[in-house]
C-alpha cells in the first residue's frame, strides 16, 4: 500500500489517490521478488541455509503472506539439514 495515504498499491509508479512517488516501493518489491526467486533456487540446490537467509531478507524488505510461508518452509528445511 501507499506509505503516504494507505491506498492499496496498484502497480503504478504514482499513488492513484494522493499521487505520491511509489518508484521506491516498486523497486523494493522487485528486490524482494528477486530474493525469493534466489531462495527457491537455493532450495532446489539443497542449500537450505542460503535459502532461509534469502527468504528472511526478502520478508524484511517486503512482507507478503506467501513470503512468510517461504521463510517458514526454508527454516524448517534448515532444521533437517542441520540434523544430517
Ligand atoms: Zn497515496
Amino acid at each position: 500500500m501507499c506509505p503516504v495515504c494507505g491506498a492499496s498499491f496498484r502497480g503504478s509508479a504514482a499513488c492513484s489517490r494522493c499521487g505520491a512517488d511509489l518508484t521506491i516501493v516498486m523497486s523494493l518489491q522487485a528486490s524482494a521478488w528477486r530474493l525469493r526467486r534466489a531462495a527457491r533456487n537455493a532450495v532446489r540446490e539443497g542449500n537450505s541455509a542460503r535459502a532461509h537467509a534469502l527468504a528472511a531478507k526478502a520478508q524484511a524488505i517486503h512482507q507478503t503472506p506467501s513470503g512468510a510461508h517461504l521463510e517458514l518452509v526454508t527454516a524448517w528445511l534448515q532444521i533437517f539439514a542441520d540434523q544430517r
